[in-house]
């Protein structure tokens, strides 16, 4: 499994076409309509390696406390109890920097990322960072035969919008037709998929409703390896077919492991999020909803967003948005002496949209304030009585505040000197 930090579907089109054309030509599955279930990285990738709920927490030690106590749920550690060899390695020594503690697999590359974390982790011996763990890859695969089991991740080219992932395409097509000479594919499972798309930045707060979506849409792509298509052609097909219905994290959890217990003949156990997903290898209903498939409102891509007309309730639902956000600014704890939040004020409204379902309405509300010119958008959900608050935080740039005791509390937050305090 490689992950590429950030890359929606339609980003890879635009950014990794040799990629794209090259995964084409050799029939990978394309899932169209792969959701995520939680905002950024961490909360989309726990879920897909342990089945769990996302955890919503940023306090890196509350994160690190569910890690461990979660350890043995770990997707590597059902492959490695079954007889296969497991690996683990990223590029940004960052993102998953906590499992390493934990000695999750029976290789992984920290060592190699402490010795880039500490010098220049965009070069290291004339490679990026990505061609070096695409060689720790291919030794991986060269040096044990089945089966084995690898968890990569990428996020040096593509985390941050516009960065240059097209930098990667032709890097990418490389190794992975290293991977194709190494003849892994006839029997082994590919997957290349991401964790989200572009969460804030620029586009995000674009006037054009596109971004909400490719937000929510990460890339999935998988080769079949000819073995199986072999033996199990039913399951085969039904993932071909599946390409065009909603799927999730947690459908490639369940794949995961079902493609474990067909190997291994033992039992297929289940997400524990979302224990009615099946897998990808079972065919899924047309008339699946976010609900069925455990994604929650706030992340549902399954509606056309339609352009807020400039009504009474249009405009009380902007009024919502930012009383909450300033609300949230002001409660703010900060731990460094005679500092506060300062109070935001409303700047311009980038876009509202909204969408009905039954006899509910929802607006998604994005604006700017300053000072600090930040970004929000909120999802407000309206029964026809009042509204219901579901903010999501998406700010031009990521936000750095030094005065805020709780990480996730800096994005809401323009450290200011506190004048009454002494
Ligand atoms: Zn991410």
């Amino acid at each position: 499994m490689l992950g590429i930090d950030t890359m929606s579907r339609a980003r890879a089109y635009n950014s990794l076409p040799k990629t794209v054309k090259y995964l084409q030509s050799y029939d990978w599955l394309d899932f169209r309509a792969y959701s995520k279930v939680g905002f950024r990285t961490f909360e989309n990738i726990l879920p897909l390696l342990t089945g769990l709920p996302p955890i919503t927490t940023r306090v890196l030690e509350e994160q690190f406390k569910a890690l461990e106590k979660n350890a043995h749920r770990f997707m590597w550690n059902r492959f490695k109890e079954a007889g296969y060899m497991t690996a683990f390695g990223e590029t940004h020594m960052e993102t998953f920097f906590r499992f390493y503690e934990l000695h999750p697999t029976d290789h992984y590359v920290r060592r190699f990322e402490e010795e880039l974390w500490r010098g220049n982790y965009v070069c290291s011996g004339s490679m990026f960072p990505e061609r070096h763990l695409f060689d720790y890859i291919l030794q991986f695969i060269r040096a044990y035969k089945d089966p084995y089991f690898g968890f990569f991740f990428s996020n040096s080219f593509s985390h941050d919008y516009p960065g240059s992932p097209a930098l990667l395409d032709k890097h990418l097509i490389e190794f992975l037709e290293q991977l194709r000479q190494t003849k892994s594919w006839n029997s082994t499972f590919v997957v290349l998929f991401s964790d989200h798309g572009v969460t804030y930045g620029k586009p995000r707060n674009d006037k054009q409703k596109e971004f909400y979506y490719e937000e929510r849409l990460p890339m999935l792509f998988m080769q079949v390896p000819d073995d199986f298509k072999e033996v199990f052609p039913d399951e085969y097909f039904n993932m071909q077919w599946n390409q065009n219905r909603l799927t999730t994290v947690y459908d490639l959890h369940a794949t995961m492991l079902k493609i474990l217990s067909l190997s291994t003949n033992t039992r297929q156990s289940k997400p524990d999020a979302c224990p009615k997903v099946t897998g990808l290898t079972e065919k899924i209903s047309s008339k699946r909803t976010c609900k069925d498939a455990c994604v929650s409102e706030i992340y549902c891509t399954c509606q056309c967003l339609i352009n807020a007309p400039n009504t009474w309730l249009t405009r009380k639902s902007l009024n919502v948005a930012v009383s909450k956000v300033q609300q949230i600014s002001q409660a703010i704890k900060t731990d460094v002496k005679c500092t506060k939040c300062a109070k935001l004020k409303y700047e311009k409204t980038n876009r509202i949209h909204f969408y009905t379902r039954g006899n509910k309405t929802w607006y998604i509300v994005n604006f700017d304030v300053s000072p600090g010119y930040k970004s929000f958008e909120a999802i407000l959900e309206y029964d026809g009585q009042r509204f219901t608050h579901l903010v999501t935080e998406i700010t031009k740039a990521m936000a750095d505040q030094s005065c805020v005791y709780a990480y996730q509390d800096k994005v809401y937050c323009e450290c200011i000197k506190d004048n009454k305090c002494t």
